[in-house]
């Protein structure tokens, strides 16, 4: 068995497949497993990167059958039943899960790709956090010739939100601390969101909680505010009444769109919206019976939000299903059970959406959201970690501060 990708979707599919009398190889571009949804904590300042990712070899060192390959995969051959890599001689399989998650999608915005800073992965929450961090030095020098500390993030979705606020916080409590050269006010956080409000997929009462919090953070949240175009120290945007505003900024932070890699194109699977590849009920890629496909990168039937519970849960069927095939039975179609979703603000703020119309949201909410991420993550050193971590930023700012140390350095950005 090969599993492509070691995320969510893939760790799950490699739970149930090597409990099974098979061999199985797990590949990655990367030696570790991210944990996404706590990368903004990187990108702040907050978390070491260490914190929130895990060695794909220590996950694999629990399985007796199951192994390692770090490459990059350039192709899969279905009628041979081989996977290529860039590293890697060709990886034969019986059955094979694609999990290889999703691209950041900069819709063909002029500069997008080139001068903003996606914090979808490590490499480029690291680099937001230095490119933050290394321009409040700056002014701290009160050179006159030092732009005005502006970061623009893009995208009013979660990853926005929790991004936006986040450096507010950052601003409103460390700056007093560690910067006193600076005026708290001279920091701007512009959030930038095209539609009407933020949190898209939330009630609308909590929508409204998110952007009063954002508000009262000193977030500048501008609504129905589209990109128009990213230069290296500034933004074009276009405002609710159609004006064009250019804004000097030091960082853009993407926080906005996801499709397939392009590089998927080239694996002679199918493809579908967003460059997804479509799968059958049982998760199966249309057409290719030993394939499955999971995760973010899986087109399904009924779409099913871009979120870990869809790709742990949808990693799991598919390992289960191998097995079942294995042994003669037949495959089950996928349900997914909607465990609901949930944003963070900062401090003391998150918004918590259960299904049956069950909502939270301010103090409890956050206690609900943090440990949920803690539980969440891999590995034992990691949640303690996370826990001090976070325990540090939350529970003793402004009285200690303990920025993680951002300095440049030269990473790729995605
Ligand atoms: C910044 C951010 C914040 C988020 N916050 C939340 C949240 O709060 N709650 C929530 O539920 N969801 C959140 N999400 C979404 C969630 O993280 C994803 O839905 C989830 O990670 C999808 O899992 P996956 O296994 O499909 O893909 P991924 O977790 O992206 O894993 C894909 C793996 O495939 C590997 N890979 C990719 N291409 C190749 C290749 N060519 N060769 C080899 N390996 C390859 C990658 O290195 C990666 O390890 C967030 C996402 C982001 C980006």
């Amino acid at each position: 068995m090969v599993v492509i990708g070691g995320g969510f979707a893939g760790l799950s599919a490699v739970r149930e497949l090597a409990v099974a009398d098979v061999e199985v190889t797990l590949v990655d571009r990367h030696p570790y497993n991210t944990f996404q949804p706590l990368l903004y904590q990187v990108a702040t300042g907050a978390l070491n990167p260490g914190d929130v990712t895990y060695a794909l070899r220590a996950f694999i060192s629990r399985y007796r059958n199951a192994t390692f390959v770090r490459a990059s995969v350039t192709s899969v051959d279905p009628q041979a039943q081989l996977v290529h890599t860039d590293e890697s001689g060709p990886l034969p399989y019986d059955d094979l899960v694609v999990a290889c998650g999703v691209a950041t999608n900069y819709f063909d915005i002029p500069g997008a790709a080139e001068h903003s800073i996606s914090i979808y992965t490590r490499a480029g929450a690291i680099a937001a956090r230095d490119r933050v961090l290394s321009a409040l030095e700056k002014v701290s020098l009160r050179r006159t010739d030092t732009p005005a500390p502006v970061v623009v993030v893009v995208g009013g979705g979660a990853t926005g939100v929790e991004m936006a606020g986040a450096l507010a916080e950052l601003r409103n409590e460390a700056i007093p601390l560690a910067y006193p050269e600076i005026q708290v006010g001279e920091v701007q956080i512009i959030l930038a969101e095209m539609g009407e409000h933020v949190l898209g997929p939330f009630h609308p009462s909590l929508r409204r909680y998110a952007a009063g919090a954002l508000r009262r953070r000193g977030v500048d949240l501008r609504l129905g505010t589209s990109l128009q175009a990213v230069n290296a120290d500034s933004v074009v945007v276009r405002g609710p009444s159609g004006e064009s505003q250019t804004i000097s900024c030091v960082a853009t932070i993407w926080a906005t769109g996801v499709s397939a890699a392009p590089v998927v194109r080239d694996w002679n699977l199918p493809t579908g919206p967003g460059g997804r590849i479509p799968v059958g009920a049982d998760l199966r890629v249309v057409g290719c019976p030993q394939i499955f496909a999971v995760g973010d990168v899986a087109a399904t039937e009924h779409p099913l939000p871009q979120l870990a519970q869809p790709a742990i849960q949808s990693g799991k069927h598919a390992g289960v299903q191998i097995r079942r095939l294995l042994a003669g039975a037949p495959s089950q179609a996928f349900h997914y059970k909607d465990k609901g979703i949930m944003a963070t603000i900062g401090r003391s703020a998150a918004v918590v959406q259960l299904p049956f119309g069950l909502r939270m949201r301010g103090l409890p909410a956050w206690l609900v959201w943090l440990a949920l991420h803690i539980l969440t993550l891999v590995g034992n050193r990691n949640r303690l970690a996370t826990m001090i971590n976070l325990s540090v930023r939350y529970f003793t700012w402004p009285r200690s501060l303990n920025i993680v140390v951002g300095d440049p350095v030269d990473t790729p950005l995605r």
